[in-house]
């Protein structure tokens, strides 16, 4: 492709082989950290640019720092394209702007009305006192997170009852990204073979999903695994990870703030991709919004994805 418009920096979302990126400032280090030097033109939001004549802006999406949507017009009609968003401010990734439009393309990553967050400071309390009582109990708490996006919110989770986190060399080298753009939360400890089992004893830990049932985790016993992510919902995922908890905490939208987005668009067409565009599109047509489904190649979520896997475990 000449040029390519990236909403933000998770793998399924930015591929290489473009020879030209427009993306906001924020995820250019992002993508110079998972795709190599290239040629990066950088934005910020609500900032015209005109590509063969169609006005392109991004606008914030909520979902993970630098995340923007796309808005595009041509002789006066609008097209937005959402990318991933969450309609919750996290006070991390700038606070989601719904934009109006004639035409809006919009995920559905969660778009079952099974999906209902609870408030994220609800989530943050429940994850400090887990880890709290981990400790009383002389456990290692071991939290597996994305690296990007997730991994920051526990972060800031965690900031209120400790100084320190361990973590994995594959959150470790995003998170030495992300505060270079300057988000620091606590301080974040490499996980390396030199690490002591006294250091880890009572530790918190921060693992990726690819960690989790590795040899790797051997390291932290005794520990209890608490998985972060929107699927925790569902209880039979929380099983197949054999997590001790599941926090349900999300970097999209849940069912609710799925259809109240679409409806502050007042977009008259919605595509949905990127989910359960079958569910969410069908509900759109019965409430009167004519929509329809479009298949992508974007993963169902990227905590499935492989990038994370081929980095080599410590
Ligand atoms: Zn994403
Ligand atoms: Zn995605």
């Amino acid at each position: 492709m000449e040029k390519a418009i990236i909403t933000h920096g998770h793998s399924d979302h930015a591929i290489a082989g473009s020879k030209k990126y427009l993306c906001h400032t924020l995820t250019k280090p992002i993508l110079q950290l998972r795709l190599g030097e290239g040629v990066y033109e950088t934005t910020e939001w609500n900032k015209a640019h005109f590509i063969n004549g169609v006005k392109v802006s991004l606008h914030p999406a909520g979902h993970i720092i630098g995340s923007s949507q796309v808005r595009l017009e041509y002789k006066g009609e609008v097209w937005v394209f959402s990318g991933d968003y969450k309609t919750e401010d996290d006070g991390i990734s700038g606070a989601y702007e719904p934009v109006k439009c004639n035409t809006f393309i919009t995920e559905s990553t969660f778009g079952l009305p099974i999906y209902k967050w609870k408030p994220q400071q609800q989530i943050y309390a429940d994850i400090q006192n887990w880890v709290l009582q981990n400790q009383v109990e002389e456990k290692t708490s071991v939290l597996i997170a994305y690296s990007l996006g997730k991994a920051q919110r526990v972060l800031d989770a965690l900031k209120n009852i400790t100084d320190t986190v361990f973590a994995h060399g594959a959150i470790h080298n995003m998170q030495q990204v992300v505060e270079k753009l300057g988000y620091n939360f606590v301080n974040v400890q490499r996980i390396t073979p030199e690490t002591t089992k006294q250091e880890l004893k009572n530790a918190i830990v921060i693992a990726p999903p690819s960690a989790d049932g590795t040899t790797w985790m051997k390291k932290f016993n005794p520990y209890r695994l608490g998985v972060c992510s929107g699927w925790m919902q569902v209880r039979g995922n929380m099983r197949r990870r054999n997590a001790d908890k599941g926090f349900v905490l999300s970097d999209h939208c849940d069912w609710d703030g799925l259809v109240s987005s679409v409806k502050a668009t007042g977009a008259e067409k919605v595509f949905v991709t990127h989910g359960f565009q079958a569910v969410f599109s069908k509900y759109l047509n019965e409430n009167g919004i004519e929509a329809e489904e479009v298949k992508t190649q974007y993963g169902i979520e990227e905590e499935e994805n492989t990038s994370e896997q081929k980095i080599e475990l410590l």
